[in-house]
C-alpha cells in the first residue's frame, strides 16, 4: 500500500459519497427479507456494472451475485468484499445491512480505482452479494456451491452500537421438540391423561437449572410455541423451539447433548413421547477473526483518524453470523463498528440510526479501511503467507476449544 493508493482510495470514496449514500438509502427504504432481496440485488448489481465490474446476477441463488475486477490473467491475490442487504420482519433494517452493502460497494469501487491508476497491482477483487444473513444462512449455501473457491481473503464490516474489531460471534444451532401425550377431561378424569404441557414445562425447568453449570459464553434460548388448546382439557401436544450457542462447534455439540438429555428426561418423567431435531444446515460457526488481517485493518483505521472505542469495554458475545462459516474456510474479518446510536441492533430504534446521515461517515471510513487492507494484501503476497499461517494455527486452536 502506497501513499498514492491512500490518496486514490480516499478521494474516490469522497467523490462517490453522495451516490453511495443514495444506494444505501434506497435499500433502507425498501427492507426485504431473507432470499427476497430482489430490489437490493438489482440495485447493487447495477451499481457495480456502472462502475465497470463484470457482474453475474442470480449467482447460484436468485438474490445472490458476484462481481469481479482483475488486472491479471490468473495470477496474484484474490480479495473478496462481502455484502449483506437483508432486513428483519416488521422492524426493517434494524441490523443496518444497508450500511454493510454501502461499505462493501465503497471498498470495491475504491480498490478498482487504485488498481487502474497503478498497473503494478496484480490481482483480483471479487464482490459477493450474500443474501439471507438474518436466518437462512446465504453464505453457508454459497460455500457449499463453491462460491468462495479461489478467494484468498474475505473482508466485511458490520454496524453496531460499539466498535469491536474481533467481536465474539458464537456457533449456533436452531432446534425444536414436539411432545405427544394424551387428552383427557381435566375436571372429570385428569389421571387418564398424559400431560404434554407438563413435559414442556419440565424441559424448560431442566434447561433453566442447567444454566448455572454452563460457560458464560453459552446461550440456551427457548420458547414454548404450543401448550394446549383449552384449560379444561389435558393437553396432548406441546412444542418448543430452541436457539443454542457456544464459543466453538465442539462446545456447541456437547451443549446440544446436554439439552437433548433435558428433553429426554422431561418426556420420561411425564410419560410423553417426543420428537426433536437440531437443524444442521442452519448451524452458524463461530467467527474466527484473522489477526494479521485485522491488525492491518486497524492500522488503516488509525491512519484515517477513526475513533476506536474498542479497548474500553469487555469483549462479550454479540450473537451469531453466517460469516463465521466463511471464516472457517478462508482468512476473514468481520469487525463491528459504531454508528451514532442510542439503541442496540434488532430494535425499531436502531433502524432509524442505520438510515440516518450520522451513520455515513463511519461507514465510509470502514469502506476506505477495507480497500486499503485489500490493496495492502494485493501488493504483498508475503503478507498473504503470514495471513494463511495465522489462519491454520487459528483453526487448530479452534478445534481444540
Ligand atoms: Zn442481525
Ligand atoms: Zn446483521
Amino acid at each position: 500500500m502506497t501513499d498514492a493508493d491512500y490518496e486514490v482510495v480516499c478521494s474516490k470514496i469522497d467523490e462517490e459519497k453522495g451516490y453511495l449514500n443514495s444506494v444505501s438509502q434506497d435499500i433502507w427504504k425498501l427492507p426485504e427479507l431473507a432470499y427476497k432481496e430482489v430490489h437490493a440485488h438489482a440495485l447493487l448489481t447495477c451499481a457495480l456494472k456502472r462502475h465497470g465490474f463484470k457482474v453475474q446476477k442470480h449467482y447460484y441463488m436468485q438474490t445472490a451475485f458476484r462481481a469481479e475486477f482483475s488486472t491479471n490473467s490468473g495470477t496474484g491475490v484474490t480479495v473478496a468484499f462481502l455484502l449483506e442487504y437483508d432486513a428483519l420482519p416488521e422492524i426493517g433494517h434494524a441490523c443496518g445491512h444497508n450500511l454493510i452493502a454501502e461499505a462493501g460497494l465503497a471498498a470495491a469501487i475504491a480498490s478498482k480505482a487504485a488498481m487502474e491508476k497503478d498497473k503494478t497491482i496484480i490481482g483480483k477483487v471479487v464482490v459477493l452479494g450474500t443474501p439471507a444473513e438474518e436466518g437462512g444462512g446465504g453464505k453457508i449455501k454459497l460455500l457449499e456451491f463453491g462460491a468462495f473457491d479461489g478467494i484468498d481473503v474475505a473482508l466485511m464490516v458490520h454496524p453496531g452500537f460499539l466498535t469491536r474489531l474481533s467481536p465474539i460471534f458464537l456457533s449456533s444451532v436452531k432446534g425444536s421438540v414436539h411432545f405427544k401425550g394424551k387428552e383427557a377431561h381435566a375436571g372429570a378424569v385428569p389421571w387418564l391423561g398424559v400431560n404434554a404441557l407438563d413435559a414442556a414445562v419440565s424441559c424448560y425447568q431442566n434447561l433453566a437449572l442447567m444454566r448455572q453449570q454452563i460457560k458464560p459464553t453459552c446461550r440456551i434460548n427457548v420458547i414454548i410455541t404450543k401448550g394446549g388448546s383449552a384449560a379444561n382439557v389435558i393437553p396432548d401436544e406441546s412444542s418448543m423451539e430452541f436457539f443454542i450457542r457456544a464459543s466453538t462447534m465442539g462446545e456447541l455439540k456437547s451443549l446440544v447433548t446436554k439439552v437433548e438429555n433435558c428433553i429426554k428426561s422431561a418426556a420420561c418423567a411425564t410419560g410423553c413421547e417426543m420428537e426433536f431435531s437440531f437443524v444442521e444446515e442452519d448451524c452458524y460457526n463461530n467467527l474466527i477473526t484473522n489477526k494479521v488481517l485485522i491488525n492491518l485493518f486497524d492500522s488503516y483505521l488509525n491512519r484515517l483518524g477513526y475513533i476506536n472505542d474498542d479497548k474500553k469495554a469487555i469483549n462479550l458475545p454479540v450473537g451469531s453470523t453466517d460469516m463465521g462459516n466463511v471464516s472457517h474456510k478462508i482468512p476473514s474479518i468481520h469487525p463491528l463498528y459504531r454508528i451514532p446510536a442510542t439503541a442496540v441492533n434488532h430494535t425499531k430504534e436502531y433502524t432509524k440510526f442505520a438510515g440516518a446521515e450520522t451513520a455515513q461517515e463511519p461507514t465510509l471510513q470502514m469502506g476506505k479501511a477495507m480497500a486499503l487492507t485489500a490493496l495492502h494484501v494485493l501488493r504483498s503476497p508475503e503478507v498473504l503467507e503470514e495471513i494463511k499461517k495465522e489462519f491454520i494455527s487459528d483453526l487448530e486452536e479452534d478445534s481444540r476449544g
